[in-house]
Parts: structure tokens; C-alpha cells; sequence
């Protein structure tokens, strides 16, 4: 979908864009292709896209998969997706607000795709929405602003290693990232954007009840980062068996959260369980 085109669409329906709804469309083909590609699409796949705006990339979906699902919440933008996508047949639109509907309701998630540009003040809470379905969706390429990304993808003594990068990965690998120059979308976005893609670990590091701990404990630990952990825990675990843990995974009594990593974490949580 062309610039000229985009505003073609907008001007004739005099649609003003809502900088809150994060409407900033994505112009580029290369860029589209290379969203689309990152999301290795097989004839079978189910698509869910959050957000499609005018649809630039629901058309380039819809070619490959076999379902696209896609949530847009502003009336005037699914209007337009109605008419341009109304004979093609395996594209279901949905007037809603994404966020409420993935909370709203236990869906299985475990043969679908996230293939999306998001609205970026909805991005983080959408990928950790997802990520902590029973069922979560096999792959998630997101397009969302570099730092929340670089967040995500993070490894342990990042400076951007903290609370989003444990609740992503506990259940994700990150693969790819690529950034997204402004002026790829109308209008450019007031902050950088980057493409990521996380594929679902094959075997999950741990079950449903111990990941509801897992959350549980990271956040606790990132609730103050210059303090200790230790210290942040004792008040909702015994210290004994927590300094016990720690001496078995190798934490330092003195770590902060920032220094300990995923799979600190999740033995950790085995232990705190037991
Ligand atoms: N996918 C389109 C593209 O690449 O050009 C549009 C992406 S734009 C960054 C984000 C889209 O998400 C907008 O169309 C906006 O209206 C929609 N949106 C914002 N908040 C939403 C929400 N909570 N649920 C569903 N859609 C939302």
C-alpha cells in the first residue's frame, strides 16, 4: 500500500489520525515484506494482527496464511478495513479493543502467529498478555518502539535486562531484530521502532502454577533494582530457604535482580515451590 494511497483513503473519509491510538502507518514495502517474512507465514497459519490501521500488512498476510484475525480498535479504520477486505475470505475483522479482548476471555493461542505493528502504549502489556496465555502463540513478530524491543530481547546485565525480558522470555527465544527507519511510516513516530521475533521454547521452562510464581517473584525483585533481592524477597518467603537457594544457584546474597539470570530465576522458583 502506497503513501499517496494511504492518504488518498484518509482525506476522502476525512479520517484525522488520534496520536493516543498510536496511528502511525507503516508505508514501506520492504519493510512490510521483511515484517511479513520475519513471521515465516506457512499456507495453514493462523494470524492474529493487532492493530491493522488501513491494512498494509493484512494484505500482505492474507496472501500467505490461512486465517488472519485481525483487532482494530478505532470505528473509522474498521469501516475502511470492512470495505477493502470484504471478498477476501479468509480475513475476519474484529471492532475491539485488543487488550480487553485478550483479557477478557481463556483463548487458545497455541496454533496462532502474532504477525503486528502495535500500538506502541499498548505493546508491552499485549506481548505480556500473550506470552502468559495457558496456550500462547507460537511465534510473535511485533513492530513496536526500539526501546521497549531492546527491552524485551535483553540479556541478563543489560541495561535494559529487567522485569519485560523475564516475562517475555520465560516462555520466548528471541531471534531477530530489526530497526525501522521514521520515515517509513505516515506520520513518523515521535520515537525509534524495531521488528522483533520471538519463537516459543519448545519445552516450557516451567508449568502453568510455577510460572504464576515465577511472575510473582520477578516482580517483586524488580520492584526496587538498586536494592538487594534478597532483602526485597525475605518479606513474602522464609529467609532461610531462600539464602539455602541462593547458595545452591550460585546467586550472591548481595545480587541485585538485574545481575541474576532467566534461569536463575526459574530455579529459583523451583525451590521456592518445593
Ligand atoms: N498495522 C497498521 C500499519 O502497519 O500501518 C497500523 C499500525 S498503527 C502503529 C497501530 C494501530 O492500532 C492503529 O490502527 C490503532 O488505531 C490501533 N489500535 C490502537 N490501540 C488499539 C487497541 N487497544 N486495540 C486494537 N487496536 C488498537
Amino acid at each position: 500500500m502506497k503513501l499517496s494511497e494511504m492518504k488518498e483513503i484518509l482525506s476522502k473519509r476525512q479520517i484525522q489520525l488520534t496520536k493516543s491510538l498510536g496511528q502511525n502507518f507503516l508505508h514501506d514495502g520492504n519493510q512490510l515484506r521483511r515484517i511479513v517474512d520475519a513471521g515465516a507465514i506457512r499456507p495453514a497459519d493462523n494470524i492474529l494482527e493487532i492493530g491493522p490501521g488501513l491494512g498494509p500488512l493484512t494484505e500482505l498476510i492474507a496472501m500467505q496464511a490461512g486465517k488472519v484475525l485481525a483487532i482494530e480498535m478505532d470505528f473509522r479504520l474498521f469501516e475502511v478495513l470492512k470495505e477493502r477486505f470484504k471478498t477476501v475470505s479468509n480475513v475476519e475483522l474484529l471492532h475491539a479493543d485488543a487488550l480487553a479482548y485478550l483479557k477478557g476471555a481463556r483463548h487458545d493461542w497455541k496454533d496462532w502467529k502474532l504477525v503486528a505493528n502495535l500500538p506502541y502504549s499498548v505493546a508491552s502489556p499485549i506481548l505480556v498478555e500473550l506470552a502468559q496465555a495457558q496456550a500462547c502463540p507460537e511465534r510473535l513478530v511485533a513492530t513496536l518502539q526500539l526501546e521497549v524491543a531492546n527491552r524485551i530481547m535483553a540479556q541478563t546485565d543489560d541495561d535494559h535486562y529487567g522485569l519485560l525480558t523475564l516475562l517475555l522470555q520465560l516462555r520466548y527465544q528471541p531471534t531477530e531484530i530489526f530497526k525501522i527507519p521514521g520515515s517509513c511510516f505516515h506520520p513518523s513516530p515521535d520515537v525509534d521502532s524495531a521488528c522483533i521475533t520471538l519463537v516459543r521454547r519448545e519445552t516450557p521452562l516451567l508449568d502453568p502454577a510455577a510460572s504464576i510464581l515465577f511472575t510473582r517473584i520477578v516482580k517483586l525483585a524488580f520492584s526496587q533494582r538498586r536494592k538487594m533481592m534478597l532483602k526485597l524477597l525475605k518479606g513474602s518467603w522464609p529467609l532461610d530457604k531462600l539464602q539455602l537457594a541462593f547458595e545452591k544457584i550460585g546467586i550472591s546474597p548481595m545480587a541485585r535482580a538485574e545481575a541474576v539470570s532467566l534461569l536463575q530465576f526459574v530455579e529459583l522458583t523451583r525451590m521456592v515451590s518445593e
